[in-house]
């Protein structure tokens, strides 16, 4: 089966999909992206994600490429061409294409590029593997709260990682503390039991998976605190694990080498994991 993807209005095969070499995503980063989880052919959290891209596209003063309520309409479009059950949806706007030139471009042409991959389906087992991460230097810039395109040291940060052996690098702030993954945010059981991750602010992205597993912990009556945790703090958890679209909710067993806890994953990760997917689950119905 051959792949489609969407490109300025277009449906092409996704060997032949190209944007032009001046586009100012390609030239300078300028623009930001959206990944969607689809679950049983079900985009998860859509109205969070816009929500998000809104206000990503609104801090960059980038146009919406299409009316806002077109977009949902093309996501689906081309999950349903490619087939996909279970996988995620990529959705890229730029500013466009403009000759060579920092300051923005007199037009509002956004360019708009939706792709759609096959990936592996809500897996419940998850839960009983744990993965590695390692802690890196923050060098981002101080504007993380938006998703932008521009991901060269998360991309350098990974490859550390696969380097080690590792899942994921987490960044550590001058302080100290850590913000979060290259492409997850970071969370931990603290040595006093309480559920912690980062709060918003310019220095994460404020993920939608992260959202929903607040609301969980919330409606679990959990307790928990949007607050920074420092690397010792994290190496002396009861817990730690990561959560992202792409990962869901993923046990941490051990930071730096090093052992979180006993080394087994977290109870608590396998109940928000859970959750977590009877929160995807409840999303299916409504579209039935
Ligand atoms: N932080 C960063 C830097 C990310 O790239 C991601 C993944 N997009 C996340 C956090 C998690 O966000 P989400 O739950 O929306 O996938």
């Amino acid at each position: 089966m051959s792949r489609i993807a969407y490109v300025n209005g277009c449906y092409v095969p996704h060997n032949n999909a190209a944007v032009h070499i001046e586009d100012r995503g390609y030239q300078f980063s300028d623009g930001v992206y959206e990944v969607i989880a689809v679950h049983k052919g079900v985009l998860i959290d859509e109205a969070g994600h816009m929500v998000r891209l809104e206000r990503s596209l609104r801090e960059l003063e980038i146009a919406w490429p299409v009316a806002p309520r077109a977009l949902g309409g093309i996501m689906r479009q081309v999950a349903r061409r490619n087939h996909i059950h279970d996988g995620i949806v990529y959705l890229q706007i730029t500013r466009g294409v403009a000759p060579r030139n920092h300051a923005f471009p007199d037009h509002q042409n956004s360019a708009l590029v939706i792709t759609a991959r096959r990936g592996a389906p809500f897996d419940p087992e998850q839960a009983r593997r744990g993965v590695d991460v390692i802690t890196i230097p923050e060098i981002r810039w101080r504007r993380r709260d938006i998703k932008t395109i521009s991901l060269l040291p998360n991309c350098l940060g990974k490859q550390q990682a696969v380097r080690a052996g590792a899942y994921e690098a987490w960044f550590v702030d001058d302080q100290g503390l850590i913000t979060e993954g290259t492409s997850s945010n970071a969370w931990i059981v603290g040595a006093d039991g309480v559920l912690r991750t980062r709060h918003v602010g310019n220095q994460i992205l404020n993920g939608i998976t992260r959202i929903s597993v607040l609301k969980i912990a919330a409606d679990l009556g959990l307790e928990f605190a949007e607050e920074a945790f420092s690397v010792p703090a994290a190496k002396a958890a009861r817990e730690a694990f990561v959560t992202s679209t792409t990962s869901f909710v993923k046990a941490v067993v051990k930071i730096d080498g090093g052992a979180v806890a006993d080394g087994k994953p977290g109870e608590l990760a396998a109940t928000l994991l859970d959750r977590y997917g009877q929160h995807m689950n409840r999303q299916l119905a409504d579209v039935q």
